[in-house]
């Protein structure tokens, strides 16, 4: 069994389930996100792994114990929030050990305490100040050793660094991935910012209306999205519907055009609709030669993004959005110009057409 155990959770308010069904092992010393859009029960899960929401139903177990109806303070967790929930009236020492003082450790050991968190944060000159002479960066860094000065079971942080500026919010990013992987704390972690997701996470769980669309490591989640949500969410993708023309050898007619898929479409059948999703990054413009998928459309629109342009072809009613590099020796595609864009046959077939 893993280190936390989450089986078949839900919690609905009145007539509202706003989470269905959440199963989760997240082993030791694994970071794990949850990822997706505002409201689809990414804190509600996590305030239940807390013990500030009772679920309707199910069970969490943490490291063997089931906790799910026990009172936060016998759960040895530790929370940060989105905005800076510290005690505005209470210094940076006073804040970090609260959580001690609370458990009646002595005075000496509280101070021991205190001085290894300010250490671990890098911050060890701010002991005395109050929580609004520091920066939103330092708040955050505060909350967390406030966190994790009770020596959690388990870390939970609930969009710690989305109230940040975006510069800090990156370098914050290492930080607590590096002291996650110092200390070894089994830590999930909620964020709507899939870039976050994919550069601090073991895994990821990507979730859409209470439901778990698809749970994976990074290059999984971002790669080899099955269901429409995840590859739309996760990144810019193309998704091209077509009709199969042939499910045993991968022929599909896109925008009136053949192309194939290699693999075909194990489980579909010959007349179907199904939809494919392309990364901007695998396709290329082409001068219509090669044994590459090929579409011929119109280019409809041509971003210069300094060292990447993004270009934008119209094939019918579907759109195929590119990556080039820039390169200065060649001249800018132009708007309204006949283009063919060229991918390979491995692309990636959705589970749900
Ligand atoms: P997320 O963190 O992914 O943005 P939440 O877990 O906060 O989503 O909320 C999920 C859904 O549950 C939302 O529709 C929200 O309005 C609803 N919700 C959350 N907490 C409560 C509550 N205490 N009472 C009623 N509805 C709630
Ligand atoms: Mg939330």
């Amino acid at each position: 069994m893993a280190y936390l155990e989450i089986a078949d959770l839900k919690k609905s308010f009145g007539a509202n389930q706003v989470v269905k069904a959440f199963d989760l092992g997240v082993e030791r010393g694994e970071f794990v996100s949850l990822l997706g859009p505002s409201g689809c029960g990414k804190t509600t899960v996590l305030r239940m792994v807390a013990g500030f929401e009772t679920p309707s139903s199910g069970s969490i177990r943490m490291d063997g114990q089931e906790v799910a109806r026990l009172p936060p303070n016998q759960r040895n967790v530790g929370m940060v929030f989105q905005a800076y929930a510290l005690f505005p009236n209470m210094t940076v020492a006073e804040n970090i050990g609260f959580g001690l003082k609370i458990a009646k450790r002595p005075q000496a050991s509280i101070a021991k305490r205190v001085g290894q968190m300010l250490e671990m944060i890098k911050l060890p000159h701010i002991a005395d100040r109050y929580p609004f002479q520091l920066s939103g960066g330092q708040q955050q860094r505060v909350a967390i050793a406030r966190a994790l000065a009770v020596e959690p079971k388990i870390l939970l942080l609930d969009e710690p660094l989305s109230a940040l500026d975006a510069k800090i919010r990156v370098s914050l990013r290492e930080e607590i991935r590096a002291l996650q992987k110092e200390l070894g704390i089994t830590t999930l972690f909620v964020t709507h910012d899939q870039e976050e997701a994919l550069s601090m996470s073991d895994r990821i769980v990507v979730m859409s209306e209470g439901r778990m669309e698809q749970v994976g490591t990074p290059f999984e989640i971002y790669n080899f999205p099955r269901t429409r949500f995840v590859a739309s969410f996760v990144g810019t993708l193309n998704l091209l519907k077509g009709r199969i023309l042939d499910a045993g050898s991968g022929r599909l007619l896109v925008a009136d055009q053949e192309i194939g898929v290699a693999g075909g479409f194990p489980g579909r059948s010959t007349g179907e609709e199904a939809t494919l999703a392309l990364r901007p990054e695998g396709i290329r413009l082409c001068d219509g030669t090669g044994d590459a998928n090929r579409l011929n459309g119109v280019i409809e629109d041509v971003g210069f993004h300094g060292p990447i342009v993004r270009i934008r072809v119209r094939c019918q009613d579907t759109v195929i959005s590119l990556d080039s590099f820039n390169s200065p020796s060649s001249q800018l595609p132009e708007r309204g110009a006949a283009a063919t864009v060229a991918f390979p046959r491995d692309v990636l077939v959705l589970a749900d057409a």
